[in-house]
């Protein structure tokens, strides 16, 4: 190798893999370890609740490269390998095995884990939670048609795993403490869509409903306790309340972290100057919204890597990309950009009962913060445009189907 510089990337998910993929790309040809808890080579997590529990794609089809590719790209790739601590002012990190690595620059890329629901029964055999490759195995091999599946939260992936189940015959019911699914992520008028979705689909949704009690008989799992005293019986249980990024080693090390996650520049930079944060875990300053941001979403892990890895190789970058979201439940195929933590009105474009249709998120100046096609096609890049355009929009105009979002996006610029 022609420098003798070490980079060191904590996180085996989807962004420590990209993160070594664009350090290469980049021309960085010293040493990059990549130190990764599971055993797995990095995959993708989005299959594990669609494709994967439909039988339609394999771990292979979402690994994100294959053992060959580490070794061509002189990549040290050490699987099974957590990393206790890290000490920034000595440059080293400390492996489970006790082992100290140095580095030179550091990339964090721990991810998340699955959020634990701290009520009794919640450990106990046949309860299930999902985030990783095994995971979704056992949780596949439980779903067996005729058989019935009780899931805590009708977020993200209890939904799309309803959805799964639902098509293989699983009887399925959803029990959410909200007034409707996905009222955080999207709002009640968006909320309600996924609701009557479901329940066409024959998900028996429970929604303003506590769990009190995962119920077991033997030690296993046998349903729910509701906080009305009524019991769901199910073979199976989902807790699917969320996710809890990574953060620990963050903090140990001192790094500024907030809410959850590990404050970074828009060069995803952190406090220190020789480590960045990537992915789920990055609270990133971002340039459109002048705010702090962070998602847990497929798309940051892919494409913030590249940005960090240009700042570890000492150039000037900023990821200013929008938040981009997508799920595909039943025969609905979405995907959602933009940010609209907080909005004034949510306007639709279509024929949202046939689920043909486009949400906008609009702030009270009719500007566009956010938009979703649902099963619409090549209209993402309007809907940026349309966000990134900061400019008032006529809600009316933008509902109109007759007038295409181009000539929108036009007068807007
Ligand atoms: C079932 C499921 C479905 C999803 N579907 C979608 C979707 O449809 N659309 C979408 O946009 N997003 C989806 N997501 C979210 C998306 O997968 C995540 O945003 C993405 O995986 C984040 O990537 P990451 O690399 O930051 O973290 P992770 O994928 O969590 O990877 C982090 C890795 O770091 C490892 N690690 C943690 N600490 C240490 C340590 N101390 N030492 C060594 N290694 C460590 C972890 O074991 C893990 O392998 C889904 C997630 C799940 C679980």
């Amino acid at each position: 190798m022609a420098n003798s510089r070490t980079f060191v990337i904590i996180g085996g998910g989807l962004a420590g893999a990209k993160a070594a993929e664009a350090l290469r790309d980049k021309g960085f040809d010293a040493h990059i370890i990549l130190c990764a808890e599971e055993e797995l080579l990095p995959y993708e997590r989005p299959p594990l609740s669609k494709e994967f529990l439909a039988g339609k794609k394999s771990l292979s089809d979402f690994t994100v490269h294959d053992s060959a590719w580490y070794c061509e790209n002189e990549i040290d790739l050490r699987l099974g390998t957590r990393v206790l601590s890290v000490d920034p002012a000595a440059h080293n990190i400390k492996l489970a095995d006790n082992t100290g690595v140095g580095y030179d620059k550091l990339l964090l890329a721990t991810g998340s884990r699955s959020r634990r629901l701290p009520i009794g029964g919640s450990d106990a055999a046949g309860v299930h939670y999902l985030r990783t490759f095994d995971d979704a195995s056992t949780l596949n091999s439980a779903l067996v048609e005729g058989s019935s599946l009780a899931v805590v939260g009708a977020g993200w992936i209890g939904l799309e795993v309803a959805a799964s189940a639902r098509q293989r015959g699983v009887k399925v019911t959803v029990v959410e403490a909200a007034s409707l699914p996905l009222i955080g992520a999207l709002g009640a008028e968006v909320g309600s869509v996924f609701a009557r979705l479901h329940r066409e689909h024959g998900v028996d949704l429970r929604l303003k409903s506590q769990v009190e009690e995962i119920t077991t008989a033997a030690g296993k799992a046998t349903g729910l306790r509701l906080g009305d005293g009524t019991n769901v019986t199910a073979d199976a249980v989902l807790v699917a309340v969320g996710a809890q990024p990574n953060v620990e080693l963050a903090d140990q090390a001192g790094l500024s972290t907030s809410g959850g996650g590990v404050l970074v520049e828009a060069s995803l930079r952190t406090s220190d100057a020789d480590i960045y944060a990537v992915g789920d875990i990055a609270a990133a300053e971002h340039p459109l919204f002048g705010a702090r941001v962070r998602t847990e979403h497929w798309a940051n892990a892919l494409k913030q890597p590249a940005v960090a890895a240009t700042g570890m190789l000492g150039e000037q970058a900023e990821y200013a990309e929008l938040p981009y979201f997508f799920t595909d439940q039943y025969d609905l195929g979405m995907e959602y950009a933009g940010y609209a933590p907080t909005y004034d009105r949510v306007v639709f474009r279509g024929d949202v009962d046939s689920r043909e249709f486009i949400a906008f998120w609009l702030d009270a100046g009719s500007r566009v913060l956010a938009g979703m096609n649902v099963n619409i096609w090549d209209v993402l890049d309007d809907i940026k445009s349309l966000i990134r355009s900061k400019r008032a929009v006529d809600p009316d105009t933008l509902v109109d189907p007759q007038v295409p979002l181009g000539d929108l996006v036009s007068s807007t610029q």
